[in-house]
């Protein structure tokens, strides 16, 4: 039984909440906490189990550890912002407590994806003898935990893993983003980058592109080649892949929308002087944007998202996608969120629960491949988000 606290009341804060609210034998109290209170209350409103609320600036860990002691945390989920990682880390380090996330820590002035920060509290983490799970959404996540069981039941070496990732949905907006619009753009506008034969080669932004025939109706997307955090962790770890890639479908009018944001400076992440204040063009942006958390009702069709290897298996060349398919409509019934935010926050609570449980664990800093992915993927198929696997 597990007391836990999570921080951060988006979108992906609402999945993770209605999940461990549906996993009463693991989860025995629950408190949500975000800058804004009144997110959180709304949130526990929908939920029939009492959740605990509170108001919480999670960049000051002070705020974090004195919660974490009120509440009598057993483990934290931080479902905030990639900014607060190393925050609430301190915080779980000061207070003895287990730490879930789902995104690498970003410095707010670089948009710059690696692990060497979180990776820096390995020793601390270790000494204390508590475990920080990094990167438990769904890419990176599941991607990872999907990556070791393909290599623990299908493969005996993985030459090249490429990661799909495609949000076949339609929220009836011109422009808008399925999670935090300021991580998320900051994500897409930098220089893709891809890892080969021990290098990393770096591309300019959404530069390389193919089409992928999408399972489940889905059907022929475009594919755009992007760097993202899982593939430095999974190279580390499978140290026999020599290619791997992350590629993302996107519509041709969101693409058209982010160039001319771009271009006009509105994607710009420093300070611009204005009207006497500082500006930061980014930020403003994410003011005018449709907040994510509000899109599932609006949001029809499916996510596809999943793992395509290529290696040997008995000494004979092999080729699999492994994938879950995930309806937008479906995941709005069932916790009131479109499936970017539902694909995250379940994994998160599975993670949480592999932490809480002892399923998983370890002394230090672990990325998710770092485990056994099946009690894992057998969680991912009784809470939401079953797999399938195509021997290709
Ligand atoms: P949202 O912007 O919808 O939600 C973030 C929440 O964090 C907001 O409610 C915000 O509170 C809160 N928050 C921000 N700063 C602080 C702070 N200093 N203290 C306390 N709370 C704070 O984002 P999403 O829910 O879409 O995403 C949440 C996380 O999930 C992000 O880190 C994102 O990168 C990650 N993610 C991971 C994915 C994966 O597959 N691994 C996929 C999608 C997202 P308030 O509203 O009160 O300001």
């Amino acid at each position: 039984m597990s007391r836990v606290l999570i921080i951060g009341a988006g979108g992906v804060g609402r999945v993770v909440t209605h999940k461990c609210a549906q996993v009463p034998e693991v989860f025995d109290a629950i408190c949500l906490a975000s800058r804004t209170v009144s997110k959180c209350k709304v949130i526990a409103s929908e939920i029939k189990r009492p959740i605990e609320v509170a108001a919480l600036d999670a960049d000051d860990p002070s705020q974090t550890a004195a919660l974490i002691r009120k509440f009598k945390a057993d483990l934290v989920i931080n479902v905030a912002l990639p900014y607060q990682d190393l925050a609430i880390m301190d915080a779980c380090l000061e207070t003895g407590v287990a730490y879930v996330d789902t995104a690498n820590y970003e410095p707010r002035d670089e948009a710059k994806f690696c692990y060497k920060w979180q990776w820096a509290y390995h020793d601390r983490f270790k000494e204390k003898g508590l475990l920080a799970l990094l990167g438990s959404g769904f890419d990176p996540g599941v991607t990872n935990v999907f990556t070791a069981w393909l290599h623990k039941h299908e493969f005996d070496t993985i030459h090249q893993l490429d990661i799909i990732d495609c949000n076949a949905g339609d929220h009836g907006h011109a422009f808008a983003t399925n999670f935090n619009p300021e991580i998320n753009i900051r994500e897409i506008t930098q220089r893709g980058k891809f890892y080969e034969n021990g290098e990393w080669i770096e591309t300019e932004p959404l530069s390389e592109s193919q089409v992928w025939d999408f399972p489940e109706g889905i059907g022929p997307k475009k594919i755009y080649l992007l760097y993202h955090e899982e593939l430095e962790s999974l190279v580390k770890h499978f140290p026999g892949i020599r290619k791997a890639r992350f590629w993302m479908t996107f519509g041709d009018s969101y693409l058209t929308h982010l160039k001319v944001l771009q271009n006009v400076g509105m994607t710009r992440i420093d300070p611009v002087p204005y009207k006497g204040t500082d500006i930061i063009p980014i930020e403003f942006l994410k003011a005018l944007l449709p907040d994510p958390a509000s899109l599932g009702a609006t949001t029809k069709g499916k996510t596809c998202i999943g793992c395509l290897v290529e290696g040997t298996k008995d000494g004979k060349p092999k080729k699999a996608f492994l994938y879950n398919v995930c309806d937008h409509e479906a995941c709005y019934r069932e916790v009131n969120a479109q499936a970017i935010s539902y694909t995250t926050g379940v994994p998160a609570m599975i993670g949480a629960m592999m932490v809480a449980t002892g399923t998983w664990k370890g002394d230090g800093v672990f990325n998710m491949e770092q485990f056994d992915p099946d009690p894992f993927m057998e969680k991912l198929n009784i809470h939401g988000l079953p797999w399938k696997l195509t021997i290709l």
